[in-house]
C-alpha cells in the first residue's frame, strides 16, 4: 500500500511566511489561490494585463501583477495556465525572473515530464495535483473537507521540496481527504492514459456507440439517449459511492446477470489491446509530440472533431432532453 498523508502528518510551517504567486486564474488558479488565502497565506496573482481573468481576480480581492512581476515577488510559483501555453509563458516571463531557491509548483506533470519546460538547477520543482476540477476543490474546502491530491518532487534543491509540497497540499485542504506521493512520470502518464482510455475517450465512445446501436435497432433517439447516456450517471454515482459490487447489488437481478455475462463480450480483449496501444503511445511520448504539433498548427483537427461531436444525433437529442428536464440551465463550465 502507498503511504497516504493526512492533516495530522503535515505542518504548514514550511510555507507560512512565503509569498505564493499563482500564475493563471482559471479552473485551478482561482480555486487554489482562494484556498491558500483562506489558509492564512499571502497569495498574489500573475496574469496577462489584457486577459479576462485580471478583473475577476481583482474583484475576488487579490493583488494582481503581470506574470513577470509576480514571479519576481513570489517565493513559490504556481504554474496554473493551460499546459499548452505554459512553455511559452515560462520562457518569456518565468525563467528570466526566477532566482535561486524559488519553488516552481505544477498541477500536472506534462511539460516537465516531456521536457517542454527545462528548469534551472537551483530551484525546487514540485507538483501538487488536486484530483478534481477547480470548482470542486473550492467547494469541498468551503464545506470543511477537501479533495485528494498527488504530490511529487522532480528537483529538490533546497532539501525541503517534499515538505513544501505537503504543506501546499495541506493549505489547499487536500490532506483532509488524503495525499499520495508519486512521480512526475507516473502522474503524467497515468493521467493521460486514464483520460484517453476510460474517462474522456473511452466513455464518449461507449456512450456514442451504445446510442447508435439502439437507434439502428429502431428505438426512438430519446429513449436511446436515456438508456445509453442519462442512466450512465446514475450507475456511475452508485459505483462511486458503493463500488462495482455495491452497484450490482442496487440494480435488478436481470441487469446484474446480463451485465456480468455480456459486458466482457462487448468490451473484450481486443478493446484491452487497443487500450494497451494507447498506453504505449503515451509512454513513448508519441502522443505528447502529436498534441504539441497539432496545437502549434492552430488546433484545426481538434476544432473539426469538436464540430463532428456537436453534430452527432446524441448531442442533438441530449440537448433537447436536458433543456426539457431543466438540467441544461444548471450546467457549469
Ligand atoms: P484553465 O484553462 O482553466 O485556466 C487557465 C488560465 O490561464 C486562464 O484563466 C488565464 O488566466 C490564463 N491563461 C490562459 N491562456 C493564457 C495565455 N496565453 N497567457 C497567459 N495566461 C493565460 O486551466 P486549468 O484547467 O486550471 O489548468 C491549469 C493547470 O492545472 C494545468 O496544468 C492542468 O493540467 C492542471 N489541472 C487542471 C485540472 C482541471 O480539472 N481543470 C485538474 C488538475 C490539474
Ligand atoms: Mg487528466
Amino acid at each position: 500500500m502507498v503511504k497516504v498523508y493526512f492533516d495530522s502528518d503535515v505542518k504548514i510551517d514550511a510555507i507560512k511566511d512565503k509569498t505564493i504567486a499563482v500564475i493563471g486564474y482559471g479552473s485551478q488558479g482561482r480555486a487554489q489561490a482562494m484556498n491558500m488565502r483562506d489558509s492564512g497565506l499571502r497569495v498574489i496573482i500573475g496574469l496577462r494585463p489584457e486577459g479576462h481573468s485580471w478583473e475577476r481576480a481583482k474583484r475576488d480581492g487579490f493583488e494582481v501583477y503581470t506574470v513577470s512581476e509576480a514571479v519576481k515577488m513570489g517565493d513559490i510559483i504556481f504554474m496554473l495556465v493551460p499546459d499548452m501555453v505554459q512553455p511559452a509563458i515560462y520562457k518569456e516571463h518565468v525563467e528570466p525572473n526566477l532566482s535561486e531557491g524559488r519553488v516552481l509548483d505544477f498541477a500536472h506533470g506534462f511539460n516537465i515530464h516531456f521536457g517542454l519546460i527545462k528548469t534551472p538547477r537551483n530551484v525546487d520543482v514540485i507538483m501538487v495535483a488536486p484530483k478534481a476540477p477547480g470548482p470542486r476543490l473550492r467547494e469541498t474546502f468551503l464545506s470543511g473537507f477537501g479533495v485528494p491530491a498527488l504530490i511529487a518532487v522532480y528537483q529538490d534543491y533546497s532539501g525541503r521540496a517534499k515538505e513544501t509540497a505537503l504543506a501546499i497540499a495541506k493549505a489547499l485542504g487536500c490532506t483532509r481527504a488524503g495525499v499520495i506521493e508519486t512521480t512526475f512520470k507516473d502522474e503524467t502518464e497515468s493521467d493521460l492514459i486514464g483520460e484517453q482510455t476510460v474517462l474522456v475517450g473511452g466513455l464518449i465512445e461507449l456512450i456514442k456507440k451504445g446510442f447508435e446501436v439502439l437507434v439502428e435497432c429502431g428505438y426512438p433517439p430519446e429513449l436511446a439517449y436515456f438508456e445509453a447516456c442519462n442512466e450512465a450517471k446514475l450507475i456511475m454515482d452508485l459505483i462511486y459511492e458503493r463500488g462495482i459490487s455495491g452497484m450490482l447489488m442496487a440494480v435488478s437481478e436481470t441487469a446484474r446477470y446480463g451485465g456480468l455475462t455480456v459486458g466482457p463480450k462487448v468490451i473484450d480483449e481486443h478493446v484491452k489491446e487497443n487500450m494497451r496501444r494507447a498506453a504505449m503511445r503515451v509512454r513513448s511520448g508519441e502522443f505528447a509530440k502529436e498534441w504539441v504539433d497539432e496545437y502549434k498548427l492552430g488546433g484545426e483537427k481538434l476544432k473539426r472533431l469538436m464540430r463532428e461531436i456537436e453534430e452527432h444525433p446524441l448531442e442533438k437529442v441530449g440537448s433537447f432532453i436536458r433543456r426539457m428536464s431543466g438540467l441544461e440551465k444548471s450546467q457549469q463550465a
